[in-house]
């Protein structure tokens, strides 16, 4: 067989090929190429040369980006993790959360066999059952739903998912009959998703030409940290800062924190929470009355520019934003001159400022400074990342039920966090439509949404949920049934990146290893499902794995006979796919055209009584005389949303800003810290309406008076040896207030108090006294 060859290369030779191949774009052809024995797709055993590394390409599942990787295996073990050097996406460049994948998969706390409960809800009495066993409990329980008319009171709850995941996700639950799947991040910016949708016609992140960006302003957006495509993010703000000859781009950062991503700005504005758009809009104010915004785009691609004019030139003066803002006049009036007249320039926007009850308002302000200086779908601009071509597949038969009391949205019934949220924290859900059976895939809502109690009364209401989980996290440990997933190193998986370059592409995962225990893929264990159950679910998934739903949709890229591989049949196109570690078009180019009915901009998509709204004041639970201070809650650089944690890698990585590892802290700016005589070290109480949490405070003079800053991550209560009981978890604190048209929670809208407890503790800095600190003391 021609691609299953021994790859006798160094790990310098393969990157010098994959990086001519990536430079020049590869078409695959019969002729014998060089690039053909690049990566072997498989390789018997007894191919295997002892002490002769391989590469395999996949695909990342650390976060949602999308980005390709290369694992380097010896004798059939993963000991390396790398960026795929042909990927556009990243380029050979890998994130922290990525490298540490290995740890996901050798990880001591695996779920290696499935489990059935064998005493309390909670107790972690679980007893190991065969997967003939554990398949026949959820077959019979999703069977008896239907039979008695009851599939509608089946939840399915999971992370954002992307590419054929998704796709099969949808498809299983519309196919089984119910509307309510729930898609739950606690990080999910849907403000951000809802103004694109209506300014532009798109309900999706876009994508940034950073690299011929001349001006950049992100309003709260930590994109070189934690936001959303991190890789891409640096990759392009690298070039636009240093890949230029003769050109840098300049970069303003506005948030009201020091983060990772102001230390790399030209120029920080710090602002009060929750006033990043009325900056924006302020900013426009000059842009207009200075006549520096762009005419021709303004008449030809927008709509509803001059009521919005109106109230921008009424309402937001750079003398009067700068009391909301706490920003000096003098500097709003400058930033909005550099960005109308050095572009291209480029406002972004996200996290905390799209995290407020006024989010929606927020983002729609960012937004609106794009279309004035005529920055979408131009170069150094914004555009929506282009589909692959992918195959339309049969049409999924079934219909899900959508009786009263449904909470579902959208074609398949999928919903998104704030519908949980608020179905879970108005006791909506169970309530008004009860939940008779879920399954939950790849989400931890009891560690990440606010009101735990809730969340756990509500899980505790459901007579009968499956998990399927590699670990052993707060939600999984509530399941009745624990089906054990593989990692996403050893099974098939496929992300199409939401964030990318302009080209469609497609990322695509192999198993690289064999699977170490007794677990499944959680795809075909949906697949196994779909075909105990029979009838609709059956027939909408008609493939015999997941593999073959992947090569059935795969056709339409092979037809295409464009991009990055093209091959004479369908077996050698794949074969080359999965070698690549996916397939991507770098020479396509599409005509930018917005989404909107209109097929313009919409400056004022937002209207009460007639009139527009250009935004509203953000509230804040918990009254500024009782709880002084904002709470501002922030992904950690290194455990994201609390995912991490269960990876020492991850746990050992020093805080980029503050050093600290292995626990949370609340950072207090040096001035409170005097007037509250709290010292680094003290244990302080921080209290918001919702409950209080004890931490080691860290004096901070990145943080504002009247603002703490606490990373989320830490805190689990499970969650394996590495993340249970170390340090606390802001979430258990905020208050469950919404944005309310998106529904997104309002996570940077709680207000707090902070008091001394009167003790003491060490935090384990990098570069003080870390060697004082044994591993022993440390993980205490
Ligand atoms: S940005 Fe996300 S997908 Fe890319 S390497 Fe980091 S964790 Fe993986």
């Amino acid at each position: 067989m021609m691609n299953l060859v021994q790859l006798n290369m160094k790990r310098r030779d393969f990157l010098k090929i994959t990086s001519a191949g990536a430079a020049t774009g590869f078409v695959f052809s019969a002729c014998g190429h060089k690039e053909e024995k690049l990566i072997p797709l498989l390789v018997a055993d007894q191919e295997i040369i002892p002490g002769v590394d391989y590469w395999k390409t996949s695909a990342c599942q650390q976060c949602s980006a999308g980005c390709g990787i290369t694992v380097r295996l010896i004798e059939g073990k993963a000991k390396k993790i790398e960026g795929n050097p042909l990927h556009p996406l990243n380029q050979g460049r890998l994130c922290a959360r990525g490298q540490a994948g290995l740890q996901v998969l050798y990880n001591p706390d695996r779920i290696r066999s499935p489990l059935k409960l064998n005493g309390q809800r909670g107790s972690g009495q679980y007893q190991q059952i065969s997967w003939d066993e554990a398949l026949k409990m959820v077959t019979e329980k999703l069977k008896e739903l239907r039979v008695r008319n009851e599939a509608h009171t089946l939840l399915f709850l999971t992370a954002p998912l992307s590419g054929h995941t998704r796709i099969l996700v949808e498809r299983f639950m519309q196919a089984y009959g119910s509307p309510n799947l729930f898609i739950h991040e606690l990080f999910s910016d849907e403000a951000v998703r809802k103004a694109n949708l209506l300014s532009m016609g798109y309900d999706r992140f876009a994508s940034y030409d950073l690299e011929n960006a001349n001006y950049l302003i992100s309003f709260g957006a930590a994109f070189l940290e934690t936001s959303r495509s991190v890789v891409r993010n640096s990759l392009g703000f690298a070039h636009s800062r240093q890949g230029r000859p003769g050109v840098r781009s300049k970069f303003v950062q506005v948030e009201p924190r020091f983060s990772l991503t102001a230390a790399s700005a030209d120029e920080f504005i710090a602002v009060r929470p929750g006033t990043e758009g009325a900056l924006a809009l302020a900013l426009a104010h000059v842009i207009i009355k200075e006549n520096l915004y762009d005419k021709d785009f303004v008449s030809n691609s927008t709509a509803g520019f001059d009521e919005w004019k109106a109230a921008v030139l009424n309402d937001y003066s750079p003398e009067k934003v700068s009391t909301i803002t706490g920003a000096p006049q003098r500097t709003i009036e400058r930033i909005a001159r550099e960005f109308a007249r050095f572009g291209p320039s480029l406002a972004i926007g996200g996290d905390a400022a799209a995290a407020h009850t006024n989010g929606l308002s927020n983002m729609l302000a960012i937004n609106a400074l794009n279309a004035l200086v005529g920055s979408i779908g131009r170069k150094g601009g914004l555009f929506f990342a282009p589909s692959p071509p992918l195959s339309p597949l049969p049409k999924a038969s079934g219909e899900s039920d959508r009786r009263a009391g449904s909470t579902g949205t959208g074609a398949s019934g999928s919903s998104t966090f704030p519908s949980l949220l608020q179905s879970i924290t108005l006791s909506g859900l169970s309530k008004r439509r009860p939940i008779n059976a879920a399954i939950i895939y790849n989400t931890n809502p009891a560690f990440s949404l606010p009101e735990p109690a809730q969340v756990r009364e509500f899980l505790s209401q459901i007579p009968f949920i499956v998990s399927l989980a590699s670990f052993m996290d707060e939600t999984a440990s509530m399941a009745d049934l624990i089906l054990p997933a593989h990692t996403y190193l050893e099974g098939w998986q496929d992300s199409i990146p939401e964030i990318g370059t302009g080209a469609p592409m497609i990322t695509l995962g192999q198993p690289v290893v064999k699977p170490l225990y007794n677990t499944r893929a959680a795809q075909d264990v949906l697949f196994g499902l779909a075909k105990e159950i029979g009838g609709p679910p059956a027939e909408s998934l008609p493939w015999a794995t997941f593999l073959d739903m992947l090569k059935t949709s795969y056709q339409g890229l092979y037809r295409q006979k464009r991009g990055s591989v093209v091959a004479d049949d369908f077996n050698r196109f794949w074969d080359e796919v999965v070698k690549r570690g996916g397939w991507w078009d770098s020479e396509f180019r599409q005509q930018f055209q917005f989404g909107t009915p209109s097929k313009r901009y919409e400056f004022s998509p937002l209207q009460e009584n007639g009139r527009v709204v250009v935004m509203t004041a953000p509230k804040f639970e918990g009254e500024e005389a009782q709880f002084p201070f904002h709470l501002h809650i922030y992904q950690s650089i290194a455990l994201g949303d609390g995912r991490g944690a269960n990876l020492p890698w991850l746990q050992e990585l020093p805080d980029p800003m503050t050093t600290v590892m292995w626990n949370s802290w609340v950072e207090i700016n040096p001035g409170t810290a005097q007037k509250l005589s709290i010292r680094e070290g003290d244990l302080v109480w921080v209290e918001s309406t919702r409950g209080r949490i004890k931490l080691p405070a860290l004096i901070y003079p990145g943080a504002a008076p009247d603002v703490v800053n606490i990373p989320v991550g830490q805190g689990h209560k499970e969650y394996g040896s590495y993340a249970k009981g170390r340090g606390a978890n802001p979430i258990e604190i905020i208050a469950p207030l919404a944005e309310p048209v998106s529904g997104a929670l309002a996570w940077a809208a709680t207000r707090v108090k902070i008091y001394k407890s009167g003790e003491a503790a060490r935090l384990a800095k990098f570069g003080t006294d870390i060697r004082e600190h044994s591993q022993q003391s440390i993980r205490r």
